[in-house]
């Protein structure tokens, strides 16, 4: 199997132009290759079985990098993101954090992704999705938002690991049973002191232990560390049905990041969010014959656990502004944009003595008029803003 992807790969190396020889590129609005120089457009396998997924025992960085052609690794001297280009692609401005010092690095590009998931929305879609966006942020700083228009927009792939597992947990713990005593307390009843039986419940807590499984398919662990998680979850979500298998040729025109975490890493982070599954299962398994539960211990055994690396689109925009760097996000399949901008304070400052003006007005007409109508319009003035 693996050797007929890699043949694959190898005739995607020696992908040109049939028209001029040129390098030709993805491009999302055809989906196809297109050739930047001569326009010839040319077909691209979009295959959508499956992709391999391989036992993690065997990863390791060696393992699994051959990703279809050469590629070179560069290194951002601002905020270290390491990105992924063609041999021939040149990167002039660092798509995480905006810096022109982005130098060559020599460290391998890494185990090579199984699947991608093809950039869909054009750039030009992209810079007028990010304007729009822009234009929404009314207290954002005038210069910033110059500044963020001329930034660079550019096509990165985010790495993304997904794991698969037979997990199987033993747990220790307790379960509670409620039995109910009667006590006796005293009350007042007009005006009486008198006694009154009443039912106090107790929980008999005894020791147990049990065993729960489960398969767990696609476990996704974040590849990338130059974003926060909070941005990415504002761009989602992906539509993962339609991921392709690997090309090469999906990535012309494109960079991509260099998984920052790496699959072992990601593997223990995807174990820590198995484990919580498996304590939520742990504790239904003692509610199914008990009144209260607590888990004590836990131990899982995982095996045929299997991992991929899968490849995500994303349209970056990146500025400074007072020492900070800024992201504005597109989702490179849906076109969903989100991001960051300074707040200025003269903005605000300025919408608040508005506020107060709109007020003053309407209170005056209140006055006036001897009626609160006034300034119900007024809000509605407000708002319409
Ligand atoms: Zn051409
Ligand atoms: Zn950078």
């Amino acid at each position: 199997m693996s050797e007929f992807l890699n043949a694959r790969r190898r005739s995607a190396q020696t992908f040109s132009c049939p028209g001029c020889g040129g390098r030709p590129v993805w491009d999302p609005a055809t989906r196809q290759m297109k050739c930047p120089f001569c326009g010839t457009a040319s077909a691209i396998e979009l295959d959508q079985t499956p992709p391999t997924e391989y036992p993690i025992e065997q990863a390791n960085d060696a393992s699994a990098q051959d990703w279809g052609e050469v590629k070179r690794v560069m290194r951002c001297e601002g905020c270290g993101a390491q990105t992924i280009l063609g041999k021939d692609e040149t990167a002039t401005l660092c798509p995480f954090c905006g810096s022109p010092h982005v130098l060559d690095d020599q460290s391998a590009a890494g185990i090579a992704p199984e699947s991608v998931l093809p950039f869909a929305v054009p750039k030009e879609k992209a810079v007028s999705g990010f304007r729009a966006w822009l234009k929404g942020k009314p207290f954002a700083p005038g210069k910033a938002k110059k500044l963020a228009a001329l930034g660079e927009i550019s096509g990165v792939y985010l790495p993304h690991w997904t794991y698969d597992s037979d997990t199987v947990s033993q747990y220790t713990g307790l379960e509670g049973h409620w039995y109910y005593v009667t006590r006796t307390r005293t009350v007042t009843r007009d005006g009486k002191q008198v006694q009154e039986q009443y039912q106090e419940r107790q929980t008999r807590w005894e020791p147990t232990s049990g065993t729960v499984s489960r398969r767990f398919d696609d476990v996704v662990v974040a590849g990338s560390e130059r974003l926060p998680e909070n941005l990415l979850q504002r761009v989602q979500p992906y539509n993962m049905n339609e991921l392709c298998r690997y090309q090469a040729g999906f990535l012309s025109g494109f960079t991509a990041e260099k998984a920052a975490v790496d699959v072992h890493t990601g593997w223990n982070r995807a174990q820590k969010r198995i484990e919580s599954v498996m304590h939520d299962m742990a504790m239904r398994d003692i509610l199914s014959h008990a009144d209260e539960a607590q888990v004590k211990s836990i131990v899982s055994k995982h095996s045929r656990v299997r991992y991929k690396l899968t490849l995500l689109p994303m349209w970056l925009s990146s500025f400074q502004w007072k020492d900070k760097t800024y992201h504005v996000l597109v989702n490179g399949q849906s076109g969903k944009c989100g991001g960051e901008a300074p707040v200025s304070p003269w903005r605000v400052l300025a919408l608040v003595l508005f506020i107060l003006a709109v007020l003053g007005v309407g209170y005056y007409f209140f006055m006036m008029n001897g009626d609160g109508g006034a300034v119900i319009e007024s809000f509605d003035m407000m708002f319409g803003y």
